[in-house]
């Protein structure tokens, strides 16, 4: 997502937030993955969140994912914002795209 106030016409890197934890996700210098309509999540949160799903700790419920932006009943991942919302689907495909990037671990959450 943008940050507050942000120039459509001039986006910043510094203006694109984590949808799940709304810090800065590029200019942080680690990966992250867009989804739809401007979506992202940054590699910190994408790491709890592939951790949660692969353990379990996760709910199975209907929600819609801010990523793919699909409605279904499935296990989801919770961000710090409300409406922040990631499937499984998008929480695997992510993590398959940052596992193809050789120099950050994003497997290890800090
Ligand atoms: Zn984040
Ligand atoms: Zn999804």
């Amino acid at each position: 997502m943008h940050r507050d106030g942000t120039d459509p016409e001039n986006v910043q890197l510094e203006d694109i937030l984590c949808d799940f934890c709304s810090e800065a996700a590029w200019a942080a210098g680690s990966p992250c993955i867009e989804g739809h309509r401007g979506s992202v999540i940054c590699g910190k949160c994408l790491s709890v969140a592939f951790v949660s799903i692969v353990t379990c700790k996760v709910e199975e419920q209907e929600a819609e994912c801010v990523m793919c932006l699909e409605k279904r009943t499935t296990p989801v991942w919770k961000g710090l914002r409300e409406e922040a919302i990631i499937c499984r689907r998008c929480v695997k495909q992510s993590s398959g795209v940052l596992q193809k990037s050789p120099d950050y671990d994003w497997s290890k959450p800090s």
